[in-house]
């Protein structure tokens, strides 16, 4: 799977931010081209990711 914007390869949490917060979009999006089109930084997307992993969410993986 690889960004559909800049064609940069998805990581396994790339995707689950994109399950997360672009669900509805064509085409799943790398960290740094999904983070653009929230208006927010990469690093907020990888807080979120932590949040998750601590709720115990699936869909991501800590690296
Ligand atoms: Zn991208």
């Amino acid at each position: 799977m690889t960004c559909g914007q800049c064609g940069a390869a998805l990581s396994y949490n790339e995707l689950g931010l994109n399950k997360k917060f672009n669900a509805n979009a064509q085409a799943p999006l790398c960290a740094c081209c999904l983070a653009k089109k929230l208006g927010v930084t990469v690093a907020r997307l990888n807080e979120k990711i932590e949040e998750a992993l601590a709720a115990g969410c699936k869909l991501f993986v800590r690296l």
